[in-house]
């Protein structure tokens, strides 16, 4: 028979206890032992709640109080030199690794694949020395033994490891010196009971030279011998390219599993390859990274593939992956609309649909009828209801012609037309948008949620937040003004609040890192703008100043970049729909009387695949996006944009097509090296690097930036150049924000007295 399993559970349970147990550790106002605790209690719900389901495979040390990244680097000794003395036994230590101290920062943080889950990241040298302590899996076993689970341990395997770290030139070079460090895992593993190790290797879904994957199967070679059996685990991407699964088989994994969510097309390929080569297949049919309920029926369509060609008993139905990226469970989103609440599926759920599809596949069909019945309901509700299928919307999304995609005149008229517009001085001088949210703004917003402040007393209290904003940029003398944001909590919840097809769950949380937890907007329906969204905000700020005040919104891509979105349709279509609704906005802020608006796509690049092969049609629909956002936008209209990050290399020949008049991106930290790619393509229009670096609580000096500045005009010239903060101002205070500021508008006052240093 088909044996079902997870493949690793979410870690901060079931309402965000490991986060507070965390948090009040750190604060000293709990012990490790009381930490320790709340641990064990997630650990053992999870493991229960699997069992008390019926799964096959439970997976334990996937836990992690921080990051199971930065566990393996605890467990393996890989601590940098640079942390001086760390002691493996003593929490604290670990902590710092995580969050550094007075004299040591953290390991560098970075995105799990593709996802919004952050990771720490390894920091290697040459000649790495590694010091295995397999506590962390033994323990856990142990701990799963005596709440009646013999579960699987999950290992990360070395090949991603090694790709996830930095420091090295070849990271792979020292596979072979972390090989026998895994090999004694293995049989340690072996020794205490372990008949199986499920070992993920996400990292080989990447695109791999040929050498990359010779390296892996000489390394999986002396693993796979060790002792238990290896559950080789990829997901987030396919194997079926340059001959990878045939690779992969060829290495002999005594199980496979592939993500079939992500990447359904590779299952033909696999279960030829695998009923050749005598290994199991572990089927990912149902969503790890998403929250609606699966349809079963393609599920066991698929299950039912595989098990005609391997044979039932060399099948696992499991998830497409591990299920931290999925919260806790559905059953007590009381506030999502009834009809809407069915369809969705968190962990809980999650865990009960696999143990339904392994009944299924094992049942007669008379028993599986009944037992679908309920789901399949579900899903035709989903399919059939208004909320999925707005007609205005689709209609308009239908008649979509190619103009619609492009504005009216090409950059160089543009330009003139602004200039004529709002004459702007040289090396004009602007912020990212948002300034200091500071604790009252915060409560504002809170009391009117929950009803202890009026609507008129909140709106005077923003008003009077904005005030402040305005002024103080009046009095600095900045040319283009931003209103600040206060009304904002978040720069995606503040628009999918108020657009149809978006809802919003009470416990939805994600772990994003460490006790950082997300609750991602839910787009369950066709997009629509009911009304106008900030337009008020905007004239309101307009009207305290005779400068140009910036209209502020947030791109269709970072939206649904940045949200649990619908599974019904291709990203792309939802993504347009969006993007008409941000339309409406730009149309009604032009309307308004808006010289300049600003679109954040700060989740352009973090959307991309992770497989070139899917990279450019990505490109493709998510740059035409931002283009279908602002085309209606008049000649005269100045359309900003701002991304976060500063690797612009291979996105050049999009950020082009991008077209927006401004683009403010992060520099200050790379000392405008980034400004390279933007002057080798002679980039047309005009640029904002940013200046200096707002993660950090350090005041720039005006020096600084006045270098940064001339840095900047010998690479793009001074005509194109702008002044600005290289993000928003929100995570800082004012006691930060005005001097910085201050320093940022005196050093590009410096600069324009200065020769212009041409192109
Ligand atoms: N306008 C937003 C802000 O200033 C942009 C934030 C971002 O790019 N992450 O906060
Ligand atoms: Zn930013």
């Amino acid at each position: 028979l088909a044996r079902t399993a997870v493949l690793g559970f979410p870690r901060i349970g079931a309402d965000r206890e490991l986060k507070f147990a965390l948090e009040s550790y750190w604060a000293g106002t709990s012990s490790a032992q009381e930490l320790f605790a709340v641990a064990r209690a997630i650990r053992a719900q999870n493991w229960q709640r699997a069992r008390d389901a019926g799964i096959d495979v439970i997976p334990c040390g996937d836990f992690s109080l921080y990051d199971h990244v930065l566990d393996h680097i605890w467990a393996l000794g890989a601590i940098p030199r640079r942390f001086g003395a760390i002691d493996r036994n003593e929490l604290d230590d670990y902590f710092v690794l995580a969050r550094g101290d007075e004299s040591r920062k953290p390991l560098e943080m970075t995105k799990w694949l593709d996802t919004n889950y952050h990771y720490l990241v390894p920091e290697l040298e040459p000649d790495q020395q590694f010091d295995l302590r397999a506590d962390r899996w033994i323990k856990s076993m142990e701990e799963a033994a005596a709440v009646g689970v013999k579960a699987r341990p999950v290992v990360l395997g070395p090949f991603s490891f090694l790709k996830l770290a930095k420091g090295l030139k070849r990271p792979l070079d020292l596979l072979e010196r972390l090989t026998p460090v895994y090999v004694d895992l293995m049989r340690r593993l072996a020794a205490v009971g372990a008949e199986e190790v499920q070992l993920d290797e996400p990292c080989l879904v990447l695109d791999l030279e040929p050498g990359e994957i010779d390296a892996f199967s000489d390394s999986f070679e002396a693993i796979k011998r060790a002792g238990p059996r290896v559950a080789l685990t990829t997901y987030f991407a396919g194997l079926d390219h340059d001959g990878l699964l045939e690779r992969l088989l060829a290495a002999e994994p005594w199980e496979l599993h592939i993500d079939l969510v992500r990447a359904p097309r590779q299952l033909e390929s696999a279960l030829r390859l695998a009923s050749d080569s005598g290994a199991r297949l572990s089927v990912g049919v149902i969503d790890g990274r998403n929250v609606w309920a699966a349809d079963l029926d393609a599920a066991l369509a698929r299950i039912g593939a595989a098990s005609k060609i391997l044979g039932s008993d060399r099948v696992t139905i499991a998830p497409s992956c591990s299920l931290m990226h999925l919260p806790w469970s559905a059953a007590g989103e009381r506030e999502i609309d009834p009809e809407i609440r069915p369809w969705l599926a968190f962990s809980q759920e999650r865990i009960e649909e696999l143990a339904l599809l392994g009944r299924c596949a094992a049942t007669d069909t008379a028993t599986r009828e009944q037992l679908l019945a309920e789901p399949r309901a579900i899903q035709s509700a989903r399919r059939t209801s208004t909320h999925t299928n707005n007609p205005t919307v689709r209609a308009r999304v239908g008649a979509l012609r190619e103009r619609d995609f492009l504005r009216s005149e090409p950059a160089p008229a543009r330009r003139a037309a602004q200039h004529a517009r709002v004459p702007l001085p040289e090396l004009p001088t602007t912020t990212i948008g948002s300034f200091p949210q500071t604790p009252e703004i915060r409560a504002a917003r809170r009391g009117l949620k929950s009803g202890t402040l009026t609507e008129s007393d909140y709106i005077e209290e923003i008003s009077a937040e904005i005030r402040r904003v305005v002024d103080f940029q009046e009095r600095l003398d900045i040319d283009v003004l931003v209103h600040g944001e206060a009304e904002r909590n978040d720069m995606v919840e503040y628009f999918g609040e108020q657009l149809d097809g978006f809802t919003f769950s009470t416990g939805g949380w994600v772990q994003s890192y460490g006790s950082r937890c997300v609750k991602p907007p839910i787009l369950y329906g066709d997009v629509a703008r009911p009304e106008a969204m900030t337009v008020e905000w905007w004239r309101r700020a307009q009207a305290m100043t005779t400068k140009p005040m910036k209209g502020m919104l947030t791109g269709p891509v970072t939206i649904l970049q940045w949200s649990f979105v619908r599974d019904d349709q291709p990203r792309e279509e939802t993504c347009r729909q969006i993007a008409l609704a941000i339309q409406d906005e730009v149309v009604d802020l032009e309307a308004a009387g808006c010289f300049a608006i600003q679109v954040d796509e700060a989740a352009l690049r973090e959307g991309r695949p992770l497989q070139r092969a899917d990279q450019d049609a990505y490109n493709r629909w998510a740059i035409d996006c931002f283009g279908l956002t602002v085309a209606p936008a008049a000649p005269d209209t100045q359309i900003h944009t701002h991304m976060c990050y500063s690797e612009f290399n291979e996105m050049m020949d999009h950020i082009i097509r991008l077209d927006a008049d401004v683009i403010s991106i992060e520099a200050s930290r790379s000392a405008m090296d980034v400004l390279d790619a933007f002057a080798e393509r002679e980039y047309p229009n005009d640029i904002g690097p940013g200046v200096y670096d707002i993660h950090s609580q350090r005041i720039p000096a005006v020096d600084e930036i006045v270098e940064l500045l001339a840095l900047a005009e010998e690479r793009i010239g001074r005509e194109r150049l702008w002044v600005n903060p290289d993000c928003g101002l929100k995570t800082r205070s004012w006691a930060e924000v005005e001097p910085a500021l201050a320093n940022m508008v005196a050093a590009a006052e410096q600069r324009r007295a200065a020769v212009a240093i041409g192109r």
